[in-house]
């Protein structure tokens, strides 16, 4: 017998979030300590897996100690595990780069599997007082009226095909890089921002305790021809490794490459330090969209925030897009606290521009670096020169994983901060 909760055919909140990532979980554990009905409809049930490298950078740590998720932060709790810092392969070289000391951000990262970490999120929402619906998938928007010009909530299927309507005035689409909802309001992707596809899989490794996530940037195929993209390989508390690879659609092999195959073939020449056999294999490779730069705007139509990759929020220059849904999700909470303070749901427009304020010139450059790392002989010189030289990799570092102080003290924050400012926003 389920002791779970069931949606009434017609139910009533403050605000409705759909999907219960990073990106939903944290936008209904927010809005639920600050007191608001918040529902949540997740197609699937915990645990479940997400396609994904694990990798939880010093920005989804700071999002972590915000929710009050200390424990698992500190890599305290079994499932997770704490970094130093990242190991950059290039060529033959490899340096070892601390994440920042930095005053705004952690200097720590960690890795858990998306079963342990998604589940966590969703588990500390429902504690706050959110209401989690598994297994139960939206169907599309509902109209206040027949103008279409207000959203009035979602409707909804079960796995058992009862349908129902969560009436709300305000929608969170959380629902991942397909963006179901969005689309239902008509928002197409930008073709004109960077993509990637991404593929993963996981080994039993002697390296699963290592101290540093590992990335690889002189990406061959079997043939050995330079590709753009990079490679990583994350270690996990399971005393298993994630090993993935992604391309950024920028690349010509993008659409025509084999991401099972080349992944395969790519690992097994890291058998010897990391032990990614076959024999070692614990999973199948799976590969998903990576979308970014705001590859679907706007951020709020009609009562509809989007947060996550239903926005294409990921970060182009390492495919980092936990904390960028996390980071929204805290936003939209509090420009949607502030709409429902002052009953104007045109404040509600915020949160597009704060969104694009904050970000918007980062991901304009971030879409200049994909169009030259399209062509892998740039990222090949770029690796080759400047590998030997730490201060312009510990620059890089900084620009590439979008961590500075707000008031730097260091010059490296200063440049990247200026850059990101001198950009237009995306
Ligand atoms: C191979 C790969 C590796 C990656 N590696 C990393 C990494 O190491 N670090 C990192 O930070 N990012 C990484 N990313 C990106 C990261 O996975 C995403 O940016 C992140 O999951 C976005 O979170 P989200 O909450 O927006 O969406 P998701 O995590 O996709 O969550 C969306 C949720 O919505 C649910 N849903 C969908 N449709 C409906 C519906 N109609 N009704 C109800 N529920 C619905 C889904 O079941 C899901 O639970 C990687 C991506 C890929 C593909």
């Amino acid at each position: 017998m389920s002791s779970e909760p069931t949606l009434g055919p017609v139910e009533h909140a403050d605000v409705v979030v759909v999907g219960a990532g990073p990106g939903g979980a944290a936008a209904a554990a927010h809005l639920a300590a600050r007191g608001y009905d918040v529902i949540v409809l997740e197609k699937d049930r915990f645990p479940r897996d997400k396609v994904c490298g694990d990798g939880l950078t010093p920005r989804v740590v700071k999002e972590l100690l915000d929710l009050g998720l200390t424990d698992e932060a500190n890599g305290r709790v079994d499932g997770w595990a704490t970094q130093r810092g990242l190991r950059i392969h290039g060529g033959t070289t490899a340096m070892e780069l601390p994440w920042p000391e930095l005053d705004d951000w952690p200097g720590w990262g960690a890795t858990a599997t998306r079963k342990v970490f998604d589940e966590t999120l969703a588990r500390h929402a429902q504690s706050r007082g959110a209401e989690l619906f598994e297994g139960v998938a939206a169907t599309g928007p509902v109209w206040r009226d027949q103008t279409e010009s207000r959203v009035a909530g979602v409707s909804w299927r079960d796995g058992d095909g009862r349908e129902g309507q969560v009436r709300a005035p305000v929608v969170v689409a959380a629902d991942g890089a397909g963006g179901p909802l969005a689309k239902h309001l008509g928002s197409p992707r930008r073709s004109e921002r960077p993509m990637a596809v991404a593929a993963r899989t996981y080994y039993r490794s002697p390296r699963a305790d290592d101290d540093w996530i590992s990335s690889f940037l002189d990406l061959t195929d079997a043939q050995g021809n330079l590709l753009s993209g990079y490679g990583w390989v994350f270690p996990l508390d399971d005393g298993t490794i994630n090993v993935g690879l992604g391309l950024l659609s920028t690349s010509k092999e993008f659409r025509s490459v084999s991401y099972r195959k080349l992944l395969s073939s790519w690992a097994t020449g890291l058998a010897d330090e990391f032990g990614t056999t076959e024999a070692n294999r614990t999973d199948r490779v799976r590969s998903g969209p990576i979308p970014m730069g705001f590859n679907r705007t706007p951020l709020h139509q009609r009562g509809v925030l989007l947060v996550g990759d239903s926005g294409g929020m990921v970060n182009p220059f390492n495919g980092e897009g936990i904390s960028y849904a996390m980071e929204a999700a805290a936003l939209a909470a509090d420009v949607i606290d502030g709409a429902m303070a002052t009953k104007r749901t045109s404040d509600l427009d915020r949160y597009d521009q704060l969104l694009r304020q904050r970000w918007g010139g980062y991901y304009t450059l971030g879409k200049v670096f994909a169009e030259l790392v399209g062509n892998p002989q740039v990222m090949h010189i770029c690796t080759t020169y400047g590998m030997p030289y730490r201060p312009l990799m510990e620059l890089v570092f900084k620009l590439m994983a979008h961590l500075t102080d707000r008031s730097p003290s260091d010059t490296k924050d200063v440049i990247v901060n200026t850059l990101q400012r001198l950009a237009p926003a995306a």
